[in-house]
């Protein structure tokens, strides 16, 4: 831990001593994504009431073998209430842990988002429940864990809204959910604050999609506010365009099937995995990719797709006439990843840090033949920058491998808005807006957008540090 981190530590902490003070100016605590692309949550209190901006699993606080404890640095049970922008772990995880601490209040998010949760959340408690079967055996502890009971109260705990319905939290709150345009249901959130007759707006705008990328809808514009807390993922970077993607997907599937190769595709369950689906048929269909057989190993993403299934008149129509096929067990995948003919393989494992992906690169990382395709941001500590690095070898399972496969990066299919995005969703905000704090990106990406918000003529825009508080 530096100096300046122990400072705002000790500031939090003093902060954090005074009871709910009804006189204090409103503030917004940074306690999550801040600085770094993961664990969002940011802790908004104003005279009595204490609301949270998401409660996510962070990726730098994971423990030996990936396992997550959660604890805060705040009683859980002083939260009125939790406004949730969307169903990512990253974003949502630590709810289980939230309530099992004493929080009792409601959690706003959409209906899709509350259905999307519910897959997630379930898919953790699998997890931890194998977890701690495997501590009983190894004699480690893996307790607390969030289980089945923690995911049920939570699922219990959400109040479902409609896009563009405002809703009286209590007579000093009021939200409203716009279209994020990130994944199913997500949602950027307009807090409306009443304090001492002093009306105070923040904008949380939770992951902002790209534009023109059909799937589900284009971002809101943002909204001028008091604040506007902004994501930066992509802050700095412009996505290849659609065009541009199918070209370079089709030079990747097209030299592997030469080579009479596999395709791996490692992406996430929500969201990416639908997304890359739904391009590879339509560019199947017109023609701009070769056609091979897909199949999906991925058990999470079936069932987000059924999820996906009951609200399609929040996404585009599915392609006909492009089959693709479920994996359902280890025997089926091998058997594919080991077929003599080319096929294209959609696996659970983003970042390849984990998930199904690494059953299939244990097959592949050392067969030139075959081709891997990043479609997602990668971590700087994942092996899947280590595969898109210039080292000839990768390290996994706890051995190096040659790093013989094909690796091919299609950039444009993330969730998330880029340079040119950020121009337009922000641009009329910013005359009217008194400060924007970035949040969920690297130093970075963050750098790129501060300079280019203030170009757009915002007043006051910065990077906060975690634990950081903002006074409205
Ligand atoms: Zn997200």
């Amino acid at each position: 831990m530096n100096v300046s981190h122990n400072f705002f530590q000790n500031v939090y902490n003093a902060w954090m001593k005074f009871e709910k003070n009804e006189l204090a100016a409103p503030s917004v605590s940074f306690l999550g994504a801040a600085q770094s692309v993961s664990g969002s949550m940011h802790l908004v209190q104003s005279g009595p009431h204490r609301y949270l901006l998401d409660c996510g699993v962070n990726r730098d606080d994971r423990g030996k073998n990936g396992v997550q404890s959660a604890s805060f640095p705040f009683d859980p049970a002083s939260i009125d209430a939790v406004f949730l922008s969307h169903a990512h772990m990253d974003h949502c995880g630590n709810l289980p842990y939230l309530i099992r601490q004493g929080f009792r209040g409601p959690i706003y998010c959409t209906h899709a988002t509350r259905d999307l949760i519910d897959v997630m959340l379930n898919d953790g408690a699998r997890i931890n429940e194998n977890r701690n079967r495997f501590s009983h055996s190894s004699r480690r502890s893996n307790q607390g864990l969030f289980d089945y009971d923690d995911v049920d109260d939570t699922l219990d705990a959400c109040v479902g809204v409609e896009y563009l319905e405002p809703v009286a939290v209590n007579q000093d709150a009021q939200i409203c959910f716009h279209d994020a345009g990130h994944i199913l249901g997500s949602a950027s959130i307009a807090i409306d604050l009443l304090h001492l007759n002093r009306e105070i707006q923040i904008y949380f705008t939770g992951d902002l999609g790209r534009r023109g990328l059909p799937f589900v809808a284009d971002p809101t514009i943002v909204p001028p506010a008091d604040l506007i807390i902004c994501e930066s993922t992509y802050g700095g970077r412009v996505h290849d365009s659609l065009e541009q993607m199918a070209t370079k997907m089709a030079q990747a599937i097209g030299s592997t099937i030469e080579r009479n190769g596999k395709v791996l595709i490692p992406a996430f369950s929500l969201g990416r995995t639908q997304l890359v689906l739904h391009y590879l048929q339509q560019w199947m269909t017109e023609g701009l990719v070769p056609k091979l057989p897909i199949f999906i190993d991925n058990f999470v993403a079936s069932e987000i797709s059924q999820v996906h299934d009951w609200y399609d008149d929040l996404l585009v129509p599915e392609i006909e006439g492009v089959p693709f096929e479920w994996l359902e067990s280890d025997e089926e995948a091998t058997q594919r990843s080991l077929q003599s003919d080319p096929c294209i393989i959609l696996a659970s494992g983003g970042m390849c840090d984990g998930g199904r992906i690494l059953h299939h690169l244990r097959y592949h990382i050392d067969d030139p033949r075959s081709t891997i395709i990043t479609v997602s941001f990668q971590a700087p500590d994942s092996l899947g920058a280590q595969l898109l690095s210039r080292s000839p070898r990768v390290r996994f399972d706890g051995r190096i491998w040659n790093k013989w496969i094909e690796v091919a990066e299609v950039k444009g299919f993330s969730g998330h808005a880029d340079q040119n995005d950020f121009d337009v969703l922000m641009r009329d905000a910013a005359s009217a807006t008194s400060r924007v704090r970035l949040v969920h990106g690297e130093p970075e990406a963050m750098r790129s957008l501060q300079q280019q918000l203030t170009h757009l003529g915002f007043a006051d825009v910065a990077a906060p540090r975690r634990n950081e508080i903002v006074y409205l």
